[in-house]
């Protein structure tokens, strides 16, 4: 988890709750007291796991000093307004078209209807558009928020370009609607990727819940997955309100909302290929057995992939 880093890190607990979040569990300290790992609030140093969730290091200006004496350069902090995240991700959209093959995939294999697929506004990226929609944001934008913008990085004369240059853009979305991240479809070889840099002086897009366009004021029944157009799509298709996770193993990001919701009624859908996978089972396991403790009803749907 932590590797480079000779720090000795313990789990957070009742007695000692992590120094960033305030929460009892998941996050991390450093029983030096040197630093904290947050795995809910952006900011610090973000890294990723084995798993491939991102956390955040948070370390004292005594710990930062020593690394800077190594010539270590220090990631941006990415634009946490998301106010200022959906302006840019939507004027990066608005400079992209969705290709024919992306449409029919949608249309015909996902049965999304016309307009939906308009109002979700997904895109295709490829050929030069990263160079193109990249040099636009930055003229409209300016550097200071562009270096800032998860999923854009400078290379070699301050030129600028995306981090991803083909695909589909699966806009992610939060409880007001607002684009607060872009996850991309690799077709070949299938795969799905955060709009995120990791390269020095650039930001990480770090993970987000996605809620697809909908009110949340007032559920009864939630349904949890993983997956962005998957949540679009059963969602469009059940009308019963869902959400999706980044990956399973990132359940505890919808602690906070599932607590001040409070739905009736939780499905927890996952694929099910959780049965061949330990972590993905044990995640599985994992929300269950919170769910269960904290008092939810829950039900678990499998779907075939
Ligand atoms: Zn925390």
């Amino acid at each position: 988890l932590l590797e480079g880093l000779k720090m000795n890190f313990r789990t957070v607990c009742r007695s000692r709750p992590c120094s960033i979040c305030l929460k009892t569990d998941w996050c991390a300290f450093d029983a030096e007291g040197e630093a904290s790992i947050c795995r809910r609030v952006p900011g610090g140093i973000c890294k990723t796991d084995s798993t491939g969730s991102d956390y955040w290091l948070y370390t004292t200006d005594e710990y930062k000093k020593k690394e800077d004496v190594k010539g270590f350069i220090f990631p941006q902090r990415p634009i946490i307004d998301f106010n200022e995240r959906h302006k840019v991700y939507s004027s990066l959209l608005s400079h992209l078209k969705l290709s024919s093959k992306h449409f029919h995939n949608l249309n015909q294999v996902r049965k999304l209807a016309e307009d939906q697929i308009f109002l979700c506004q997904y895109r295709t990226i490829r050929g030069s558009d990263d160079v193109m929609v990249a040099e636009k944001l930055l003229k409209d934008f300016g550097k200071t928020i562009c270096l800032r913008t998860p999923g854009l990085f400078f290379y070699e004369n301050d030129r600028c370009k995306l981090s991803v240059n083909e695909g589909l853009l699966i806009p992610v979305r939060d409880i007001q609607g607002r684009i607060v991240a872009l996850r991309v479809r690799i077709d070949e070889p299938r795969q799905y990727l955060w709009m995120s840099s990791s390269k020095p002086g650039s930001a990480k897009s770090g993970s987000h819940i996605h809620f697809p366009l909908s009110d949340y004021s007032n559920i009864e029944i939630l349904r949890l997955t993983e997956g962005e157009l998957k949540a679009d799509v059963a969602y469009y298709h059940t009308k019963v309100p869902t959400i999706s996770l980044p990956g399973v193993t990132s359940w505890r990001l919808a602690i906070p909302f599932l607590q001040k919701t409070r739905p009736k009624l939780i499905k927890v859908a996952f694929d099910s290929d959780f049965q061949e996978k330990r972590v993905v089972a044990s995640s599985l396991i994992g929300l269950c057995d919170y769910l269960k403790r904290t008092g939810f009803n829950y039900e678990v749907e499998i779907w075939n992939a």
